[in-house]
């Protein structure tokens, strides 16, 4: 079976498919395989890159004279403000470092312009009748959560291959004065591993010509060091774009070590405005002494400078590399030359994202978790887990061994192609 036309098969044909493939998938389901290809996970062998971490401070917890065992600080310490200010492209004084979860900085970030505003309570976006996020898809599925915890409606735009469609969101900002956010992945976008060009950037920046004081476009750098080719595109700066044009607080960016070192106790970090920095540590101080600074001086010694943290970048994308190989390579050995799925080729990232036929994405996740293989729920890459084409699925391959990921792939295709062919096969 080298070409997979199924549009263009005939009814014999696409029977003669259906048979093999249903054999195929007979025998793979009897394997009893329990695989999963779900989240965006570092592997054990990423984890134990940074296992240094334990014991580096080696009962010194001074940093230029501050105890870091001790309360205070809120914005965390400024060696480390250095050290990740270019990875956003920020300026450091911009920076406010925290915890170890940039998600909860987002989530305190939407939570004190829902409940106080930057502009005082008149400013509260909790006064609208409806706000509003604008929501590139497809897109990351705990950043829609956030926007439906707090009832933001979320209006969706398509995510192209160089940035969101900044046509349709120019039009949004202009015709609703109740849109007050819009998501963005900037590099290495999850899922589709798009990075924003330069133009797409420099108009984000001017958003702020036409959209209302209360607009914050956040700005989640996730992806920002975790490149996966020697020659990925970099991404340009968006708070320097935005300074230069007096729009600079309309952006606030995140980011995190949580794949860098340990993802459940990295640091993390944003950049904004002073007055944004201002309103956020303002809050923040009233449900924190602090953040932990001991974790953060680790971080500090474990990376140094900035060329111990690309050394040990570098050191990810080589465990990283062979994996995202496994399922791009099965990809175009079996789909090259078919109609029956679409894919990303990331220079970066966690993730591939695959686009089925319309209609399929559905039965091909229950297909392939009949057969052990978990995949990321059909539709959590859209608002509200609503792919309106049922089309996409994001397929992550870090966490799993090369070998499980090869085998996860021959599934995942016996199982697309089945589908393909069944639903042709319907149409006669
Ligand atoms: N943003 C994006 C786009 C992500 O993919 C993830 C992890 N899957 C996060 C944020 C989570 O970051 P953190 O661990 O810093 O909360």
């Amino acid at each position: 079976m080298n070409t997979f036309q199924v549009a263009t098969a005939d009814q014999q044909t696409l029977s003669n498919w259906q048979a093999s493939l249903s054999a195929e998938f007979a025998q793979l389901k009897a394997k009893g395989l329990a695989l999963d290809l779900t989240r965006g996970k570092p592997s054990s062998a990423q984890l134990d890159l940074s296992n240094r971490l334990d014991g580096i401070l080696d009962g010194d917890y001074f940093f230029n004279g501050t105890d870091c065992r001790n309360y205070g600080g809120l914005d965390g310490l400024t060696a480390l403000k250095q050290l990740f200010a270019p990875s956003l492209g920020a300026d450091s004084e911009d920076m406010i470092i925290g915890g170890n979860s940039s998600l909860t900085m987002m989530y305190q970030t939407i939570l004190f312009h829902y409940l106080y505003g930057a502009d005082g309570p008149d400013s509260a976006w909790k006064n609208l009748k409806a706000p509003k996020f604008i929501c590139p898809v497809p897109g990351y599925d705990r950043h829609f959560s956030i926007c439906e915890d707090f009832g933001i409606e979320m209006l969706c735009v398509d995510l192209l291959p160089d940035g969101p469609d900044m046509d349709a969101v120019e039009a949004l900002l202009k015709h609703d004065p109740e849109i007050v956010g819009m998501w963005n992945v900037p590099r290495f976008s999850n899922p589709t591993g798009i990075v924003y060009s330069d133009e797409c950037i420099q108009r984000i920046a001017n958003l702020g010509a036409i959209a209302q004081a209360h607009f914050r476009v956040l700005w989640d750098n996730a992806y920002a060091l975790h490149t996966i080719s020697d020659t990925a595109a970099t991404l340009g700066s968006i708070s320097k774009a935005a300074k230069q044009c007096g729009n600079y607080d309309h952006i606030i960016e995140f980011g995190s070590t949580s794949k860098v070192t340990f993802a459940g106790a990295g640091v993390a970090y944003m950049a904004c405005s002073e007055k944004n920095r201002q309103v956020f540590l303002k809050h923040l101080g009233m449900s924190s002494i602090g953040p932990d600074k001991v974790n953060q001086l680790r971080h500090l010694k474990f990376f140094s400078d900035a060329e111990g943290l690309a050394a040990h970048m570098q050191l990810h994308s080589e465990l990283l590399q062979p994996r995202f190989a496994a399922v791009l390579d099965q990809l175009s050995e079996q789909f090259s030359d078919s109609d029956a799925l679409s894919w990303t080729i990331p220079e970066g990232g966690y993730f591939i994202s695959v686009d089925t036929l319309p209609g399929l994405a559905s039965q091909v996740v229950a297909l392939a978790a009949d057969c052990g293989v978990k995949l990321t729920p059909a539709g959590a890459t859209y608002p509200y887990g609503k792919d309106p084409s049922d089309k996409n699925i994001r397929l992550a391959p870090s966490f799993p061994s090369v070998a499980d990921i090869q085998t996860a792939m021959e599934i995942f295709c016996c199982c697309v192609k089945l589908a393909s062919v069944e639903q042709a096969l319907a149409q006669f």
